[in-house]
């Protein structure tokens, strides 16, 4: 039995108690957690935005070490470091080969097992196939990506669902060309990825747009030019201004919030195209002008976890980050036992934290650059 936190009622606080996690079956990696960041994502399922059954262990961004591999497994082995991801990929279906893993739609031995019971030996829901509010995780091997031992485990967590959401938003999904003046609404955790992911691959200009201060002075730490906040009432002005009345080639719009979406199309250039990476609750429907997007040929493009590749992105994250370019320590808010994660979370639904990470054991802390 290991501790984990379980969801029992949508919008109650976790439940901390001891689950059975099943052995690795063909294909299948279990993890000794170390570290898992509390993301959105798992605050919107907590609070029942996006439905699902229950009971469940949630969870998602993660690292640990590998404890036991299935029969099969070939990409890892017992004692690597890794990152857990949600990304799940066959490797085999149409989504996987044409390299887009986030849009897989192979079927996994895993879904048909029960990998998790509580204490009554009754199934727990396998929380976005990750489940690693945990101190023991199983997941598919495709899910699982070894990083090198100089990358501390709070900080490795975050690659596996923030960073590579907002970084893949301008690498992977909209292929941001050198040079594109950028707008970024929204400056958390995936927000302030996605401002680097823009400053690192060459943008000329990357505009923040968040209602809290605080955020846009992060956002500057991480490489935007400038900061408009969100509440003030002439946010397109200030925007165009800054861009000579065109307005911005990419919108990246972080938060899943309608009057957010809607505001993207103001910003954008023609020829520009608006990016959605947050998730709205299920049903939000957003208005636009369709005319303006035919008549100045723009183009709105989805981007669900940055269409992140995890055996191509993520060691290519652990090299910007090993030689200085891309902050990892910076986005560690603060850590927090599993038995004090319904506080984290309270912190990150206050807005309080860029990321709010729990830890298991004594696990390799980030340290502050240059300590
Ligand atoms: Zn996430
Ligand atoms: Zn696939």
């Amino acid at each position: 039995m290991v501790k984990a936190a379980v969801c029992r009622a949508f919008g109650a606080p976790l439940s901390i108690e001891d689950i059975t996690v099943a052995q690795p079956g063909p294909g299948q990696v279990k993890v000794a957690v170390e570290a898992c960041a509390i993301c959105h994502s798992d605050i919107h399922f907590i609070d029942g935005a996006w439905g699902g059954a229950l009971p469940a262990i949630y969870g998602h961004e993660a690292a640990g070490t590998v404890s036991e591999i299935g029969d099969g497994v070939a990409t890892v082995e017992v004692g690597d470091r890794v990152v857990v991801s949600l990304i799940r990929s066959c490797g085999a279906c149409p989504g996987c080969a044409k390299g887009m893993p986030v849009t897989c739609t192979g079927r996994f031995s895993i879904d048909r097992t029960r990998p998790l019971t509580d204490a009554n030996g009754d199934t727990l829901v396998h929380g976005l196939k990750t489940g690693t509010f945990a101190e023991e995780a199983i997941v598919d091997q495709s899910q699982v990506v070894p990083v090198p031992a100089d990358v501390p485990m709070t900080s490795a967590a975050l690659l596996g669902c923030g960073v590579i959401t907002g970084f893949g938003a301008v690498t992977n999904t909209a292929r941001m060309e050198a040079g594109a003046d950028v707008a970024v609404i929204g400056c958390g955790g995936v927000g302030l990825n996605a401002v680097q992911g823009a400053a690192i691959a060459g943008a000329a200009q990357v505009i923040a747009v968040d209602i809290a201060d605080d955020k846009l002075d992060a956002a500057r730490e991480f490489g935007a030019t400038a900061g408009v906040s969100a509440g003030a009432d002439d946010v397109t002005d200030q925007v165009r201004a800054l861009t000579g009345g065109a307005g911005v080639d990419y919108v990246f719009v972080t938060v899943g919030a309608k009057p957010a979406i809607e505001q993207a199309f103001s910003l954008l250039a023609p020829g520009g195209a608006v990016v959605l990476v947050g998730m709205t609750a299920t049903g939000v429907m957003v208005e636009v002008d369709a005319t303006d997007i035919a008549g100045n040929s723009q183009r709105v493009l989805g981007s669900k976890m940055g269409g992140g590749r995890l055996p191509i992105d993520i060691p290519l994250l652990v090299s910007l980050y090993q030689n200085g370019r891309l902050k990892l320590d910076e986005l560690v808010s603060k850590t927090f036992p599993i038995e004090d994660i319904n506080e984290a979370i309270d912190e990150v639904k206050r807005g309080e934290a860029r990321r709010n990470v729990i830890v298991f054991g004594e696990v390799n802390r980030a340290r502050p650059r240059g300590s």
